[in-house]
Parts: structure tokens; C-alpha cells; sequence
């Protein structure tokens, strides 16, 4: 009861929440045509370059946060289908054991995907159960209440995106309300023609600008190093390094790949919905240094026991070689020995033979 009247008041705080931002944002653009477009182009002498190259500007920055908006809250993070669920229940996989350990699944001494406990469904590695959308998320970051959705391994490249262009907005916005607050006087004329809200909408880009600027960092330096959310908090609780955990690539480039599907930093930034590398359930373990360096540490042991039981073996073959020539070479004498006398009591002529072969 209670965990179905905490999922349906996180609903209706993520409605309430998208409702919120679209509201903002139509005042925000609103004023930016209408307030700043404006200001600007009076001030510059009723330059049409001036004016439309602000428009283009701002248009597409502002398709750009609502198409990643939208497609962040309508592309599903990343679940199996039941097929899937079947196959692997199929094959007898193991219960995650995550109400004993809430981070097993990024415990790189374990990395069989499992059935999750919730749900009753696949939970390959790195998969979290999300208790909000109740059911288990594929490379879950977290759940954002903002897109009422979870960010998972389909959706992660649409909210960077969004936070991405929301800072470049904000601070494009702030540095033109700053240049007119600093020429004052020469937009004294222009400002005239500003709505009332311009002044609420200056102040809410400045402080936007500054909030978004350590979002994006946080948000951004976590994608960069290969961790999600969930992994980076779980391994503090857990007391361990983040990068003791093995799906961190070693490059900022592979770690993005697994995010946009792409290693080019231009097209990354692009509005697309182009194919990702594989379906979220796939992660190698190859790549972390420590893990690597753990791997040749085991093969090394390895070799060494190897040798050791090689040279124990020889040892031993040697000195049953010895004895088995000596007693060959006894036997080889006498059976010599035993031809010559033969070959000299019938056929005395075949000894020359043998002797020149
Ligand atoms: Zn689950
Ligand atoms: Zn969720």
C-alpha cells in the first residue's frame, strides 16, 4: 500500500514537473523574442542581420532542448521484453541476491546477469531496479523526476543533451542581458518596447546559468568516466573506488560511444536518434586497468605453478630416464652380445656385413 501510494505521488510530482518546465520555458522563449530580439535589433539600427541571425540562434537552441526533452521522457530507458525473460529463465539464472547487497550487480567478482527479485525479470549487469517505474532499468543513471522517466542506457545521450543545450541557452540569454545591463544607456530607447516579465526572466537566466553549470559538470564528468549515477554513489556506500568496477573504458571517447553511438564529439551534440551499439545487456570487463592488472597478476601465478610442476615433472622423468638407460643400455650390451655369439656359430660371413653398415 504504501509502495504503491509512493509511486503514484512521484508521478504526479513528475507531471506537476514537466508541466512546470514547459510553462518556463514558453515564458523564457516568449521573452526572448519578443524582449531581446527586439531590444537588439532597435539598438543595432534596425539591422535585419542582427535580428535574424538572434532568431535562428535562438531556435535552434530551442529545439534542440525540446526535442532531447521529449525524447528523454518517451524513449524507454532500456527493460527486456519477455521474451528474453523467458530464455534466460530458462536457463536456470540465479535470483539477484540485491536485498542482501544493493550494488551486487556492479560486483565484478560476480558478472552473471540474474532475475531480479522486484520485478521477476532479466537483470543483466549493470541493471537497477528503479522502485519509482517498478521495474528494472538497463544502465540506470538514475530516475529523474524531471522527465517523470528513469535515465537508462536508451535515453542517457537525450538527457546530456537536454542539459547540455539548457546551459548553452542560459548563458547565451545572460551574457545578452548582461551586455544591456553594462551599455545602459544606449538601450534606454530600445528597452521601452520590453514585456514585464523581462526582468523575472533575467534573473531566473542568471541563476539558471550557474545551477546548470555544475549539473552539466557532474553529469558530464560521471558519462565521461564511464560510471553512472547509481554505480558512483554505490560504490561510496560500499567504501570502494568507482573505477574498482570493470566497465569503465579507458578513453573519454569509448565511454561516450556507449552513450551516443557515436566517437565524434560534433555529431554527439547533433539531434539524432541514431542506433547505439548493442542492446544494453552486453559489458565487457576488459578494459579497467585494476581488473587488467588482477588478470595478469592470476596468469602470472599460474605460469609460475605451471613451471614449477613442468620442472618437478622433469625431474622425476630424468631420473626414471636414467635408470631405464642404464637398465636399456645392460640389456642392449647382453643382447649384443647375444647376436655376436650367434652370428659366430652359424653364418660367420654376415659380421663383416653388419660392421661395414
Ligand atoms: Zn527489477
Ligand atoms: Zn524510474
Amino acid at each position: 500500500m504504501f509502495k504503491y501510494l509512493f509511486q503514484k505521488c512521484m508521478k504526479f510530482i513528475g507531471i506537476t514537473l514537466i508541466i512546470f518546465f514547459l510553462l518556463l520555458y514558453i515564458m523564457i522563449f516568449y521573452s526572448y523574442i519578443y524582449d531581446l530580439c527586439q531590444i537588439y535589433y532597435i539598438y543595432f539600427e534596425k539591422s535585419l542581420a542582427v535580428g535574424l541571425l538572434m532568431l535562428i540562434v535562438g531556435y535552434y537552441l530551442g529545439f534542440c532542448i525540446i526535442f532531447n526533452y521529449a525524447m528523454g521522457i518517451f524513449v524507454h530507458p532500456g527493460k527486456s521484453n519477455v521474451k528474453k525473460h523467458r530464455n534466460y529463465q530458462l536457463n536456470g539464472l540465479d535470483e539477484s541476491d540485491e536485498d542482501d547487497d544493493p550494488h551486487n550487480f556492479v560486483n565484478i567478482q560476480d558478472t552473471r546477469p540474474k532475475i531480479c527479485r522486484k520485478c521477476n525479470d532479466f537483470k543483466p549487469l549493470r541493471a537497477h531496479h528503479c522502485s519509482i517505474c517498478n521495474e528494472c532499468i538497463y544502465k540506470m543513471d538514475h530516475h529523474c523526476p524531471w522527465l517523470d522517466n528513469c535515465v537508462g542506457y536508451e535515453n542517457h545521450r537525450y538527457f546530456l543533451s537536454f542539459i547540455f543545450y539548457l546551459m548553452v541557452s542560459m548563458f547565451y540569454l545572460s551574457s545578452l542581458f548582461f551586455y544591456i545591463d553594462h551599455h545602459h544607456a544606449g538601450f534606454r530607447d530600445a528597452k521601452q518596447v520590453s514585456t514585464k516579465i523581462f526582468p523575472v526572466v533575467q534573473l531566473l537566466c542568471y541563476v539558471l546559468s550557474f545551477v546548470l553549470l555544475a549539473f552539466n559538470g557532474w553529469n558530464w564528468y560521471l558519462a565521461m568516466k564511464g560510471y553512472t549515477a547509481v554505480e558512483f554513489w554505490g560504490s561510496r556506500s560500499d567504501g570502494k573506488d568507482p573505477s574498482e568496477y570493470a566497465f569503465q573504458y579507458p578513453t573519454v571517447s569509448q565511454n561516450l560511444y556507449h552513450i551516443f553511438g557515436t566517437y565524434s564529439y560534433f555529431k554527439m551534440l547533433l539531434p539524432s536518434t541514431r542506433a547505439l551499439p548493442h542492446d544494453g545487456t552486453k559489458w565487457e570487463c576488459l578494459s579497467q586497468p585494476k581488473r587488467q592488472h588482477k588478470i595478469n597478476e592470476d596468469i602470472e601465478k599460474q605460469n609460475q605453478a605451471r613451471n614449477r610442476n613442468i620442472q618437478k615433472y622433469e625431474d622425476e622423468v630424468d631420473d626414471e630416464e636414467e635408470q631405464k638407460f642404464n637398465s636399456f643400455e645392460r640389456n642392449a650390451i647382453i643382447k649384443d652380445r647375444k647376436i655376436q655369439f650367434q652370428g659366430n656359430s652359424d653364418e660367420g660371413g654376415d659380421d663383416e656385413m653388419e660392421d661395414g653398415l
